[in-house]
């Protein structure tokens, strides 16, 4: 079983590009694409590539390299992203306030402790 946070909305497509034909698999997660990828190496497509369904190309095999070395740093920055939300509890208590998404209140507190420690 895969972390449902990790669920990416409406799955991901797996691109596979070869020199005659394309093959497009539809799965339900990153981590489901990066295991489908990597059970099928090596392969003889030119170019592999995960996209979500907003149409972002977050893998491509010719720009990121191997899956292995993608995945892993996908999964790092994942990690990164979850911790620096939990971090952040909102003090003014605004809902939908996150480390990436501050309310106006937290921005205003983060903008007065910048120029307060620019000085020193
Ligand atoms: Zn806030």
């Amino acid at each position: 079983m895969s972390d449902p946070a990790l669920r990416e909305e409406g799955g991901v497509t797996v691109l596979a590009l070869y020199e005659t034909r394309r093959e497009r698999e539809r799965v339900a997660s990153i981590e489901d694409a990066v295991e489908l990828i990597a059970d099928s190496e090596p392969s003889d497509a030119v170019c592999r590539k995960i996209v979500t369904r907003d149409d972002t190309v977050v893998y491509d095999s010719t720009r990121n390299g191997s899956i292995e070395n993608w995945a892993a740093e996908w999964r790092l920055e994942r990690e990164r992203l979850s911790a620096s939300e939990d971090v952040h509890a909102c003090p003014h208590e605004s809902p939908g306030c996150t480390a990436e998404d501050l309310c106006l209140q937290c921005a205003m507190d983060r903008q007065i402790e910048r120029h307060s420690t620019s000085g020193r």
